[in-house]
């Protein structure tokens, strides 16, 4: 298991758990609220380990904080995965049903942890619990067990009831600064400093982004692909750009990395608009290409497009059709140009 020391920045939540520890203040529910590849998984599992570590403990305080201990009983079956009072949800479809939650927490709950001090649900995606599994949830959340400690980790706290909500710690996971992401990758990965730095600017504070580009070969030239497909979106049809994005699909590239470059893009041209000073771009060796567009495009332009992007994620995260989805956003793309 790894030590809190090994979560890149997220000082605050780090901090923020280690004294609920110390004070024995635990509640009984928790969101880790931030987007994919930023280590909310990783820190729910630390503080799950950390709860039911029963390793040798001398000081009560956050400077020796030593735990999870990495060596006992329970940290061990943390590291396997087969910790019986850790409980993570599951779901087969694409949203996590009323039934996911009546049978993988309500049914178990009343059961005593087997060992551990505490019984711990962890929900990954939970912000696709569907409102009936929602309320199904609110029940243990309203009158859980003393031992229970549920964890739900979200990408936004959107689609949450207010009345979850309301009854829940909220942990919001932070963008990591340039300067900590280019350490880490430096450090930790032997990254060099220009891959290092590259990387940490494209992945926008998030780690995990900054990890898959500086050790994915392809990034750079997935990043050509995207870029070149961008600047020829005034010549040609939808139907023909779609089509560059089914193959670029269908060639084994990630389409989270096809939307994140088309985000950074227009944030440029975004940027370019107001400040005029093309140092401050991502793309820089695309300059022209960004002063162009920044002369033809409103704000309010740019600004749809970027609300495009961010639907088109959203809704191949509600797993609606992907070409629908993607036409409809090189549309919005194209019908401002
Ligand atoms: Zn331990």
């Amino acid at each position: 298991m790894n030590g809190y020391d090994n979560v890149v920045g997220q000082v605050q939540i780090k901090d923020f758990i280690k004294k609920s520890v110390c004070r024995n203040k635990i509640s009984h529910a928790y969101i880790f609220n931030g987007e994919k590849g930023g280590g909310r998984n990783k820190l729910a599992r630390l503080f799950a380990a950390t709860l039911q570590c029963t390793g040798e403990y001398d000081e009560w305080n956050i400077e020796s904080f030593s735990k999870p201990c990495g060596k006992c009983r329970s940290c061990l079956q943390m590291e396997s995965g087969n910790q019986p009072d850790v409980i993570t949800v599951t779901h087969e479809k694409s949203t996590i049903g009323v039934d996911d939650i009546r049978d993988q927490v309500n049914n178990s709950v009343g059961i005593k942890p087997y060992a551990g001090p505490y019984k711990i649900y962890i929900i990954p995606e939970a912000d696709k619990m569907t409102e009936q599994a929602q309320n199904a949830l609110l029940k243990t959340i309203e009158e859980p067990p003393e031992y229970a400690v549920i964890m739900l980790i979200v990408e936004s706290i959107g689609s949450l009831l207010p009345t979850i909500l309301s009854r829940c710690v909220q942990l919001n996971m932070k963008p990591l600064s340039e300067t900590e992401i280019v350490d880490y990758l430096m450090k930790n990965c032997k990254i060099p400093d220009y891959m290092a730095q590259a990387s940490a600017l494209f992945s926008q504070g998030n780690i995990g982004k900054a990890i898959r580009y500086a050790t994915d070969e392809d990034f750079i030239e997935i990043k050509d692909i995207v870029i070149k497909s961008l600047k020829v979106l005034d010549n040609k049809r939808v139907d023909e750009l779609l089509d560059i994005v089914r193959q670029f699909k269908d060639e084994g590239y990630n389409i989270e990395d096809y939307l994140d470059i088309v985000m950074l893009w227009y944030r440029d041209i975004l940027l370019y608009k107001a400040v005029k000073d093309p140092s401050m771009v991502m793309f820089k060796e695309e300059a022209r290409a960004i002063d162009r567009q920044a002369r033809v495009r409103s704000y309010e332009d740019i600004e749809s497009c970027l609300k495009a992007v961010d639907k088109a994620k959203q809704r191949l995260n509600a797993n609606v059709n992907f070409d629908i989805t993607m036409e409809l956003l090189l549309i919005t793309l194209k019908e401002i140009s």
